[in-house]
């Protein structure tokens, strides 16, 4: 019999309503099934809501040190049990083990870091134009938030935003991916043991549609934070704007690399690769387009393609295996129809554009490394998100050029330039149109103290992690002090 899991509602564990559930498969055998989910309703949300509700006013005044200690606590029980929550998201969503691991470490990051803002969350004091007056500015919370999360990342996402949301003072319901519940339980079971109150923080399973989109519209919810696709995140906006709700949108991407023609070509490669084929390209950091000078292009693009075609695919739980499984079918035949797409465009495919369905993988969603030479700028897979192990290898004749490349998608999330020279790494950095830019590093890997977001269709002008999240999580509330023991009117007392 399938385990039951539920949802985490006013500090108790509780089925949905309806008791419907959803299974939870891994992607890399569909036989192994990790356990049922509840399919939560309307009437499940508006429960989380109202326990998030009522737990704010208590919460709102606990000193943001004590919010801080909670988390620390929450860290270390992340810590203690990083083994065995990296393994229960290799099983369910399909990334190597080397790779869930950093994920959970990503969450113990962010948990210390967020803990220590606990003794900071600063605000300003600033002289008042007037006399015997004192003015500041402090940080206050926003009131209940939701947040709706992506299955690619089902720890480090979630506690960005959650974090930094509990430290402010917020009270929060979750909706995680319904690919990746059960790293979101896991993550919940360590917030209930580590103290924190009944109400403050719950978690609601079940599907975007219903359950993101009622969270989304719930009138009592003041805030919502998504990370997620560009389609879903226009419909969020338009909603929230609607109700004239705070919105924060971390979108997807079409990230490039650069290899100028005097870089470290073997960096250039072994960075290519990470980008390109880590998580089986499903970041929204990953390398889907490689921007090669003309000098160095068919170097470049031999090695690569040999490398690719060795990398051993198979069960992320195989500490051998390098790739894993795309998260589910729909991504495969997406995937699929990209590289049909690819080819009608009148790209050269090099390597890949198949499924993989060899022994024991012939029960799992794998596909080849894929690499498509001789693509335009303007081919649909050079511009659009394919969320898949396929990269496009674009030749330039010079910096301008690849800069213009780089530039010409509707997102800006990340990217990167290999050179040894450092005025070109210098006019890279100033003029990428992107929230992040590497120079001699591949296109993914953040580190949690950092604004974390993008420009253009990537979102809406927020920036996660660093010290930036506090600006979605809190409201800045300005006080003045007037000690004059008069009425003193700025812009009109004091001026000639
Ligand atoms: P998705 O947009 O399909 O789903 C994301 C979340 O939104 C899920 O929890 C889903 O259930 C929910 N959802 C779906 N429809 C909804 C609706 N109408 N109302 C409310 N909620 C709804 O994205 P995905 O396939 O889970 O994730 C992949 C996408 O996420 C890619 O585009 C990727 O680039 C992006 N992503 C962005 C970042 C970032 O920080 N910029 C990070 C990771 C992933």
């Amino acid at each position: 019999m399938a385990e039951r899991y539920k949802n985490f509602i006013d500090g108790r564990w509780v089925e949905a309503k309806s008791r419907k559930t959803f299974e939870n498969r891994n992607p890399a055998n569909w036989n192994d099934l990790l356990g049922l989910f509840p399919l939560s309703d309307p009437e499940d949300v508006h429960r989380a809501v109202s326990a998030a509700k009522k737990a704010f006013p208590k919460w709102r005044l606990v000193p943001a040190p004590k919010r801080g200690e909670i988390l620390q606590r929450v860290g270390e029980l992340l810590r203690e049990r990083k083994e065995e929550i990296a393994r229960t998201m290799t099983r369910e969503m399909g990334k190597i083990l080397k790779e869930t691991r950093g994920d959970v470490q990503e969450g113990i990051d962010t948990a210390f870091y967020t803990a220590g803002e606990g003794r900071r969350l600063f605000g300003e004091t600033t002289p008042s134009e007037l006399p015997d007056k004192f003015a500041m500015s402090i940080r206050v919370p926003v009131g209940v938030c939701g947040l709706i999360t992506p299955w690619n990342f089902p720890m480090a996402i979630p506690t960005w935003k959650l974090f930094p949301a509990l430290l402010c003072g917020n009270t929060v319901v979750l909706k995680p991916a319904e690919d990746t519940p059960a790293t979101a339980v896991k993550l919940y079971e360590i917030l209930e043991e580590a103290g924190v109150p009944p109400g403050v923080a719950n978690l609601v399973h079940g599907t975007g549609e219903e359950t993101g989109a009622t969270l989304v519209r719930h009138k009592d919810i003041q805030l919502i934070s998504f990370t997620g696709s560009a389609a879903v995140g226009r419909e969020i906006a338009a909603a929230c704007g609607q109700d004239l709700k705070r919105v924060s949108l971390e979108l997807g991407g079409k990230n490039a690399q650069i290899v100028m023609e005097d870089a470290d070509l073997d960096l250039a490669l072994e960075g290519a690769l990470w980008g390109a084929f880590g998580t089986t390209g499903q970041r929204c950091t990953a390398t889907s387009r490689l921007i090669l000078h003309r000098d160095i292009k068919e170097t470049l693009t031999k090695q690569l393609t040999t490398l690719a075609t060795k990398i051993k695919i198979g069960d992320g739980l195989d500490e051998s295996v390098e790739m894993g499984p795309l998260i589910n079918e729909a991504a495969r035949q997406k995937v699929h129809r990209y590289v049909q797409i690819g080819k009608k465009e009148g790209a050269r495919l090099l390597t890949g554009g198949e499924t993989y369905e060899k022994g024991k993988q012939a029960n799992g969603y794998f596909y080849l490394p894929t690499v498509f030479d001789q693509v335009t700028p303007t081919m649909r897979i050079a511009q659009e998100e394919i969320f898949g192990p396929v990269i496009s290898l674009i030749e330039v004749k010079d910096f301008d050029e690849a800069i213009e490349v780089l530039n010409g998608t509707s997102y800006g999330l990340s990217s990167s330039i290999y050179t040894r020279d450092m005025a070109r790494a210098f006019r890279a950095m100033r003029d990428i149109q992107a929230g992040i830019t590497y120079v001699n590093g591949p296109t993914i890997g953040a580190e949690v103290h950092l604004p974390f977001g993008g420009v253009k269709d990537t979102g809406n002008g927020h920036r996660e992690a660093g010290t930036t999240v506090y600006d979605i999580f809190s409201e800045w509330k300005a006080v003045y002090i007037d000690y004059s023991g008069k009425l003193q009117k700025a812009q009109i007392d004091n001026v000639d």
